[in-house]
């Protein structure tokens, strides 16, 4: 599947926000947001605050926000705004729900990963099972029930050692079960609006798609 392989760094300078695409720099002093806060190619102080945005421009880019976040390509993204659109239920909430059910993501969010681009690398090289089975599409849209173990031989890889040293943050996703002493957890429930921290306004991006 084709993804973006540029700098992550730059898609928070261009959507003039910190997306946290990076784990832990993203919280440090090395972060290229806090230290260059302007569009990527523009210098200078006069440039540093976004132009004022046609009504187009910001459905745009609360869209390309939300995908550079979950890190999916356009047709991908279109294709669950789709699914979200057929699903009974409010579009923007189904579409979240869909972004957040991705292994990727889920991976990220009981802390196995720093990041969500780490968490498909590791799905990709094969260490996540879920309910027992080994699945390496980062893609894979989990449902309730579902259970997602760290392989046994996977467990002492540095990359998740140090997410989840570095990951404090697990409790608050009530949506999901978490027990690191056995390197899983699981998904008790896909998780509403509200337990999805998001600083996005996603009817923009349902009424970009409705245009
Ligand atoms: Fe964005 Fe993180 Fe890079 Fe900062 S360090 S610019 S938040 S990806």
């Amino acid at each position: 599947m084709a993804r973006y392989t540029g700098p992550s760094c730059k898609l928070c300078r261009r959507e003039g926000t910190k997306l946290f695409l990076k784990g832990v720099r993203c919280n440090s002093d090395k972060c290229a947001f806090d230290r260059r806060p302007f569009i990527p190619g523009e210098h200078g102080t006069a440039k540093r605050f976004r132009k004022r945005l046609s009504d187009y421009g910001i459905h745009l880019r609360e869209k390309q926000k939300v995908r550079r976040i979950y890190g999916i390509l356009e047709r991908q993204f279109r294709k669950y705004f789709k699914m979200a659109a057929k699903k009974t239920g409010i579009t923007g909430e189904n579409l979240l729900q869909f972004l957040e059910s991705r292994l990727d993501n889920v991976v990220f969010r009981m802390g196995y990963a720093p990041s969500r681009k780490s968490a498909r690398q590791i799905i990709r090289h094969g260490h996540i099972q879920v309910n027992e089975r080994k699945v390496n599409i980062p893609s894979f849209l989990v449902k309730p029930g579902d259970e997602i173990v760290i392989k046994e031989g996977s467990r002492q890889i540095g990359i998740i050692q140090e997410a989840m040293e570095a990951s404090t943050d697990v409790a608050k996703h009530e949506w999901l079960e978490v027990d690191k002493d056995n390197f899983k957890g699981k998904v008790v429930s896909l998780p509403k609006r509200d337990q999805i921290a998001l600083d996005i306004d996603e009817r923009l991006i349902v009424e970009y798609y409705s245009k």
